[in-house]
C-alpha cells in the first residue's frame, strides 16, 4: 500500500466484512467510540478502518485480505491483531463517559463505564502477558471535573510504572496537569485542540477553553520536551485549509505536533454537526504540509513512543507514511 493508497483508504474511514469478524472489542475512546474496527497491514504501513456499511470490503482469499472496491483490488495485505485498543500498545480509555458534549463526539451519549485502578492493571498485566507491550497509553473522558480525572489517571500511571514500558496520556489538561503528569511516570501527554479554528472551537466544544488548551500544550514541551506533547485536530469540521495550515505551523513552531485526524461522523452524532470526511488529496496535502512544517521545527513522527504517532493506524505519519 502506497500512500496515495493509504490516504485514500482513510478518506473513506470504513470497510464492511465478508465471511471474517471484526478484531477484539469496540473502540471506548473518542469520536468513534463505540464502533468496532479492523487493522489492515499491507507493506510497512498500516491502517485503521471501522466496520461499517461501506463502499469497501476486506475479503480473505488463498494467503492473503484484500480491499475491494467493487472488482478493483485496492490493497493487499494481512489483519494485524491490535493488543489493547491498538497493535503493540495498551491504549485504555479509563473514564468512557463525559461531563462535557463535544458536538462530533460519542462518549457523552454513551456514558459508559469508569474503570478501577485495579481493572487498568489487570488489562496492562494480560497485554504485558503477550510479549508484545511496547507502550502504555491511557486516555479519558472527564467523569467528574478535569482536575479530578488528571489526579485519578494520575494514581493508575503511578501503578503502571512497573510494567516498565514508556506511558503516555491524553486528557483534558489543567493548570498542573503537566507537573502531576510528569511526576506520576508520564513520558508523553496529548492535550486535545480538535480543531484549529477559534470560532468553530466554541461551537463544537462548549465548556472548554481553546486558550487554556493551548498555554497547557506550551508548557507541557517545556516539561515533557520535544517529541513528546501532540493534540489531536479533526479535519472535517467546516475548518478552511488556511486556518488547518497556519496552525500547523503555530503548534511545530511550538514545539507541538499535531496528530491530523479525519473526522468520524458518528451515527449518534450525525444530526448534532455537519460532519465531512475530507478527500485523500485534501489528507495527503495536509500531512505533507504537516511534514515540512515538522521537519523545520527540529521534530520527527518516527520518534514518539506512545499513543498516535506510533500507531499510524487512523492518520497519515510523517517520517513513518511519508
Ligand atoms: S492511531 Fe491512535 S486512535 Fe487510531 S488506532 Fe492508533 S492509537 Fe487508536
Amino acid at each position: 500500500m502506497d500512500t496515495a493508497t493509504k490516504a485514500y483508504l482513510i478518506s473513506v474511514g470504513t470497510v464492511e466484512l465478508q465471511g471474517l469478524t471484526p478484531q477484539g472489542p469496540a473502540s471506548t475512546a473518542g469520536p468513534s467510540a463505540g464502533e468496532g474496527s479492523v487493522f489492515f497491514k499491507s507493506g510497512d504501513r498500516i491502517v485503521r478502518l471501522t466496520v461499517a456499511p461501506s463502499r469497501l470490503r476486506l475479503v480473505f482469499e488463498g494467503e492473503e485480505h484484500l480491499i475491494l472496491e467493487g472488482d478493483r483490488v485496492v490493497a493487499r495485505g494481512h489483519l494485524v491483531e491490535p493488543l489493547l485498543h491498538c497493535p503493540d500498545q495498551a491504549y485504555i480509555t479509563v473514564s468512557e463517559r463525559c461531563i462535557y458534549d463535544c458536538r462530533f463526539c460519542a462518549v457523552p451519549k454513551l456514558m459508559g463505564p469508569t474503570k478501577s485502578k485495579e481493572k487498568v492493571i489487570e488489562m496492562v498485566r494480560r497485554a504485558a502477558m503477550t510479549g508484545r507491550l511496547k507502550a502504555i497509553s491511557l486516555t479519558s473522558g472527564v467523569e467528574v471535573s478535569p482536575e479530578h480525572e488528571v489526579e485519578r489517571i494520575a494514581e493508575i500511571a503511578r501503578a503502571l510504572k512497573t510494567f516498565n514500558v514508556p506511558i503516555g496520556i491524553s486528557v483534558c489538561p489543567t493548570e498542573r496537569s503537566n507537573e502531576i503528569l510528569r511526576r506520576a511516570g508520564a513520558v508523553e501527554v496529548k492535550y486535545n485542540l480538535e480543531t484549529l479554528d477559534p470560532d468553530i472551537f466554541q461551537t463544537v466544544c462548549p465548556g472548554l477553553s481553546f486558550e487554556d488548551i493551548k498555554n497547557a500544550l506550551a508548557d507541557a514541551v517545556g516539561v515533557f520536551g520535544i517529541n513528546r506533547v501532540f493534540t489531536n485536530v479533526i479535519v472535517g469540521l467546516g475548518e478552511s485549509d488556511r486556518v488547518l495550515l497556519q496552525g500547523i505551523d503555530e503548534l511545530t513552531e511550538m514545539g507541538v505536533m499535531p496528530v491530523l485526524r479525519a473526522v468520524y461522523p458518528h451515527p449518534l452524532r450525525i444530526a448534532d454537526l455537519e460532519m465531512r470526511r475530507p478527500s485523500a488529496e485534501r489528507i495527503l496535502r495536509l500531512a505533507e504540509h504537516l511534514r515540512r512544517a515538522l521537519d523545520r521545527n527540529g521534530l520527527r513522527g518516527d520518534l514518539p513512543l506512545t499513543m498516535c504517532y506510533p500507531c499510524t493506524g487512523c492518520d497519515l505519519i510523517p517520517h513513518r507514511d511519508l
